[in-house]
Order: structure tokens, then sequence, then C-alpha cells
């Protein structure tokens, strides 16, 4: 396009408007945005499909500059204004530059712009006319596996979604897919991708659209109608027909596949036709890792209350990650008062944690300790808990030289950690004896055969820490475990005490328990205790400690100072 073949001047500004029509009617036949930029007036108009994938605040705009300062990705934006600014000064007629826009959701997509000035009858800069494509991800067609690829899988859901009520995405990933290429190369890594996709698509049905999405994943889309039943049967002859290719190959190399199935009646319709695609992306994906967190070999079919107790997860994860590295911000630690039967004197606290995330919301540790644990996060909140309960211990020795202060370790703290070199150097930074301190275990199945934690329960032993067994009652090996660990105190579960209290075998259970506790010299604490009557029911029994409402729920050290220092109003209830 050169100048003099254009009309000039006024008649380029008079053509915005007729630029503009043009653009609007070609923009639905085309995968590209295509732009008219009236330089002289600030005014940007832009296919109307843009405002659905960029952070636009309309497909016609103003303040052209303010609007691209907000919508281009900040490591880029330098770059663009140098072009724009050559553009502006008459030094440059067209722009073709590969940058990044920011999608609706913030995240980058890389673009290339490409425009052609058209200047006015005094040879002024005046309108910019132009097409943005974008280059990430436009993988049209596989040359591997001779499947089309995501972005053909992208076009064809977008062109459909307008008018489509049902339809079902099988993602198909090939388990351990590294392991192929690691252990047999590149080369037999690409000919099982191609076998894979070939078995696909000879098991498709008409109406059955296969893609290569990503290295080793593949997407059916099914337009047949196909109900969740149908689907299963095709995923099973998809995996048979698989496991055909790894016998025929004289099992050179095992794999398997896995499937995540999703309906679109499960994602969210409100959304526009991009949202709508990326959630279904993002939805597959998850539906694709959670049928290999299951085990692989397996089909998952998407359930939107899996997904959202995901993404909760994933939220408190990121809570929890804040807190830690801001100081622990948001934890806190609560004390719950162990009574002595005998007497109803104080013998010490259990230390239980809370946290608050960033927003406020108070958390159960039922939710928030297993994400702890998953995610190695209770290692240094570990060390933080036993830091902050000896401190407390410290302070209620002051005026109940006795106290024991009891606290829960997480099992991964065992494995993970050197559990007995950060118990010693607490108590002697607490100056604390060890006999001041219980640690407290789960009971749970696996752990008391485990030589790891059986060697630093001996080391903490010979230390003179003291040992609890704690929820006892509510695994299947616990008299096992009184072997294996061999804990000096045992801590009934409330959930068997209840139990106790509403049926006379659990009753006698309980008594024989304790009894047998008590013949090989254990202590034993009873927790869960709410009333006055469940008091005087279970002290009859003879236990030697009792935790519970009824003295006191967990609250925080001062409150719990305040509630037993002698100064104060000392009762135990
Ligand atoms: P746990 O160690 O068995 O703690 C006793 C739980 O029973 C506490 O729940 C306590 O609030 C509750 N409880 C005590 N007395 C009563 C009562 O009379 N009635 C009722 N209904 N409940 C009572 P919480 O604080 O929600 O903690 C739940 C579990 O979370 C704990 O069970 C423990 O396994 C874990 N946990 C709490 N804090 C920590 C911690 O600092 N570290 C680790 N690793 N786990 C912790
Ligand atoms: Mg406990
Ligand atoms: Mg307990």
């Amino acid at each position: 396009m050169t100048e003099d073949k254009h009309p000039k001047g006024k008649e380029n500004a008079k053509s915005f408007h007729m630029f503009c029509e043009i653009a609007g009617a070609f923009a639905p036949c085309m995968n590209d945005y295509l732009y008219v930029y009236h330089l002289a007036e600030d005014i940007y108009y832009i296919s109307e499909q843009a405002v659905d994938r960029f952070l636009l605040p309309g497909n016609v705009f103003n303040h052209v500059p303010d609007v691209l300062d907000v919508l281009t990705h900040p490591d880029d934006i330098e770059m663009l204004t140098a072009d724009l600014d050559q553009i502006m000064a008459g030094r440059k007629d067209y722009h073709n530059l590969e940058y990044r826009w920011l999608g609706r959701d913030g995240s980058p997509i890389w673009i290339n712009c490409k425009g052609r000035v058209l200047k006015d009858e005094n040879g002024n800069p005046n309108i910019m006319v132009g097409c943005i494509n974008e280059i990430g991800n436009k993988q049209k067609a596989d040359n591997i596996s001779g499947l089309l690829g995501e972005s053909a899988l992208h076009d064809h859901v977008i062109r459909l979604l307008p008018t489509l009520n049902q339809a079902m995405f099988l993602r198909i990933g090939i388990d351990d897919f590294k392991v192929i290429n690691e252990r047999h190369g590149m080369e037999y890594g690409n000919f099982i991708l191609r076998e894979v996709a070939n078995r696909i698509q000879h098991c498709a049905a008409p109406q059955q659209f296969v893609y290569r999405i990503v290295s080793d994943e593949f997407m059916v889309l099914d337009l047949s109608g196909a109900d969740y039943v149908k689907m299963n049967q095709l995923y099973h002859r998809i995996r048979s027909s698989v496991d055909d290719i790894v016998a025929s190959e004289q099992y050179k190399a095992l794999y398997t596949i896995s499937g995540g199935l999703v309906s679109l009646q499960d994602v969210d319709a409100s959304e526009s036709e991009y949202n709508r695609y990326s959630e279904i992306m993002k939805v597959s994906e998850f539906a694709l890792t959670e049928a290999k967190l299951r085990g692989k070999n397996q089909l998952y079919y998407f359930r939107p209350a899996d997904y959202s107790a995901f993404l909760r997860r994933r939220y408190i994860r990121s809570c929890l990650r804040r807190s830690l590295s801001n100081d622990f911000q948001g934890f806190s630690l609560h004390f719950q008062p162990i009574i002595m039967t005998n007497g109803e004197f104080l013998f010490g606290a259990e230390a239980l944690l809370r946290y608050d995330t960033p927003m406020g919301e108070k958390l159960s540790p039922a939710e928030f300790i297993p994400i702890l644990e998953e995610s190695g996060m209770i290692i240094p909140v570990g060390r933080w808990i036993l830091r902050n309960a000896l401190e407390m211990c410290q302070k209620c020795r002051d005026f109940c030289p006795e106290f024991m202060i009891s606290i829960n370790f997480s099992y991964i703290q065992l494995l993970k950690s050197p559990v007995y070199e950060d118990v010693m150097r607490a108590l002697e930074e607490a100056q604390l004896p060890p006999s001041s301190l219980i640690v407290e275990l789960t009971e749970s199945g696996h752990l008391g055969n485990n030589p790891a934690i059986q060697s630093v329960w001996k080391k903490l032993r010979a230390l003179g820490v003291n040992i609890a067994l704690d929820d006892f009652g509510t695994g299947y090996s616990n008299l096992l475990n009184i072997g294996n660990l061999r804990p000096n105190i045992v801590k009934i579960d409330r959930s068997f005490t209840m139990k106790a209290l509403q049926n006379k075998y659990e009753y006698e259970l309980l008594l024989h328990v304790i009894k047998m506790v008590h013949s090989i010299g254990l202590n034993l604490v009873v927790e869960g205790i709410e009333s006055h009557m469940e008091l005087m029911q279970i002290t009859a029994m003879n236990p030697d400690y009792i935790q519970g409402y009824y003295y006191s729920k967990p609250c925080p050290g001062d409150e719990f100072i305040r509630k037993y220092h002698p100064s104060g109003s000392r009762t135990v209830t």
C-alpha cells in the first residue's frame, strides 16, 4: 500500500468510519482482530471479539495511550510507546511489533500487531489500520500425531458455543510419558504419540473430533450427544486398544492412559465464549489430573463439587503461604486445660492451633491442618507452635510450677524434620525441663511400626519428654500402637467417650481399656467431657485426667492465664 495510491488527509479522516465498517464486516470470518486507530482524533476501533479476549474497555474507545498503558504487559509498555512515538512524529509509517497484551483475567497473551499509517493532506500521521493476531498457542495442526492442535479445537468450540447445549470433552493423557521419552528416546516417544493418536481416532465415532492439545494429551470433542455411559465405553475402548499397542511392541515400554471427562453442562454458561472455552480447558485439565491422582489408568468424571473443593484447598494453601512469609500472621494458639480427676487441680494444657485467613475467615483445624501437612508447611509451623507453646508453659509455671504443656505433632514433622533436635533446642531456649513437655501423636495405623518414628520416639523418651497417644479409639490398631510407641499417656478420643456414655458395651470396653492402661503403668486422659453428668459417669471409671468443654473450651493464652492465675478467681470450671 503506498500513499499516492490512496486518498490522503481529510479524506482519510472521513474514511475512519468506513474503515471501521469494513473491519466489522470482515471480523466474523477471521481469527485475527482488525483495528483502526485514528491517531489525530485519539479514537480506537477493534473487532468486537477482542473485547471478550483482552482487557479492553469496549471495542471503540478514546484516550488510547491510557488504555494501552493498562492493556499492555508492563514489561512491553516502553517498547510499544517508543514505536508509537516514532509513528506520531511521522518518522515511521508502519507498525510491526510482537509483544503482550493482558487477557481479561490479567494473564499475558502474545500478539503480533501490524499496521499501516495513512497521512492527512499535510503529510501528518492520521489513521493507522491493521491487524492483530495471537502468536502464542497457535499450533493449528500437529505433524507428529497427524491431528489438529489446540488452536483448531479452540476455533471449533468458539464457533459452536453460541448454539451448543450439549457436548462432552474427554481429555486423555498418557501416564508417565516423560519416563518413556527418558528411557527410550524422543523418537520412540513420537512413535507412541502417533500410535495412541491413531487408536483414539480409530475408536472415535462420527461427530467425535480428536485433537492433540499438549505434548502427551488429546481431546475428544463429542458432538454426537453421547452420555456418561457412552463416553465411559469410548474411554475403555481406547484403553484396551492402547494396551494392544503395548503388547504388540513386546512390552518394550509399559504405559497406560488416564481420562478426564467433562460435560458442557457442568461449565458455567453465564460467561462469554472465550471465558467458557478457557473454563472447559481448565476443568478438563483438573479432571485428567484427578484421574491420575486417583491411581492412573482410569476415567474420572468431572464433578463441580470436587472442583470447588480443589479450588478451596488451593485458596487456603495460598493464604497459608502468605501468612508463613508474613511472620506467621493469622496463626495463633489456643489452650485447653487438662484437669486431674483427683482433686480437680490444673495439670496442664493442650496447645491447639488456630488460623484466620488474611480476609479474616476463621478456619477449622480439620480443614487447614491436612493442607499444612500435604504441602510440608507443617514443618515451619510446627516449630512456631513448639516455640510459642513452650513460652506459654514458662508463663504458667510462674503460678503452677508443675504445669505441663501438651503439643500435637504431625507425622509429617516426625518423618521429614529433625524433631528431636528441634525439641531439644526449643526446651533449651525456653529453659524448661523435658518433663514439662507432652508430645501428642495422632494414632494412625501405619505409624506405630515405622522404624524412623520409633527411633525419634525412643530418643525423645530418653530425653525425658512425655509421649501421648492421641485419638485413642478412633483407629484400628490402638492396642498395637501402645506396644509399638510405648507412650506415657493415652488420650481417649471424644467419639469413644460419647459411645461409652450411650452404650453399655462401649462403657465396659472403655472401663477395661482404662484398667489395662493403668495395669501397664500408663496414665490416661479422657477428652470431650461437656457436662457435669458426663463428668460423674466418666470419673467413676477412674481416669487420671479430664479434658473437655465442661472445664473450658480452648481459649487464647492471656484468657487462660486470667482464668487460672491464683491472683484471679481460680476455679477449674
Ligand atoms: P485433638 O488433638 O484430639 O484435640 C482435641 C480436639 O477436641 C480439639 O479440637 C478440641 O477443641 C476438641 N474438644 C476438646 N474438648 C471438647 C469437648 O468437650 N467437646 C467437643 N465437641 N470438642 C472438644 P480442635 O482444636 O478443633 O482440633 C482438632 C484436631 O486438629 C486436634 O485433635 C488435632 O488432631 C489437630 N490439631 C489441633 N491443633 C494442632 C496443632 O497444633 N498441631 C497439629 N499437628 N495438629 C493439631
Ligand atoms: Mg491432641
Ligand atoms: Mg485428641
